[in-house]
């Protein structure tokens, strides 16, 4: 697509710093960290998130965060990760084309994601069958 970071970052358009690349994927260093060693993964072809991304193409994304995470843990000495896809501007998303956040975490690194909301009561019933009866 165009005007979008990712693509540019796939056809040599722009820098990265590369960490694997394949036919059908591509992952770099995230130019943002949250910490050392960030990486995104991304399919080489456009979507604009993981909604509008084909299950295929999902599914190889997941396998290659299942193959590229131990590396990042392996060389950073981290001992776990987040794994994120923000999706929607309201979550955070900036760049629409689909990538996974491979995030290395180690202790006391000050990072805290999300905090809570706790339901009232009854209102855990109500939210669980509203989600339930949208499931297609
Ligand atoms: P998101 O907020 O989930 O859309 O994440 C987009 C991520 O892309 C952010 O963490 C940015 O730091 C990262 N990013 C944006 N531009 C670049 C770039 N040119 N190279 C590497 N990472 C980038
Ligand atoms: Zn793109």
């Amino acid at each position: 697509m165009a005007d979008c970071i990712f693509c540019k970052i796939i056809n040599k358009e722009l820098p990265s710093y590369k960490v694997y690349e394949d036919g059908s994927f591509y992952a770099f260093l995230d130019i943002f960290p949250v910490n050392h060693g960030h990486v995104l993964v991304i399919p080489k072809t456009h979507y604009p998130d993981i909604l509008h991304t084909p299950p295929e193409v999902a599914e190889g994304l997941m396998r290659l965060v299942q193959k590229i995470a131990p590396a990042v843990l392996k060389a950073t000495k981290s001992e776990g990760f987040n794994l994120g896809m923000n999706t929607g501007s309201v979550a955070g998303q900036a760049v629409f084309h689909t990538h996974a956040h491979i995030m290395p975490r180690f202790p006391d690194d000050g990072l805290r994601l999300w905090g809570h909301k706790p339901y009232e009561p009854g209102q855990m019933e109500t939210v669980s069958a509203a989600i339930a009866s949208e499931i297609v």
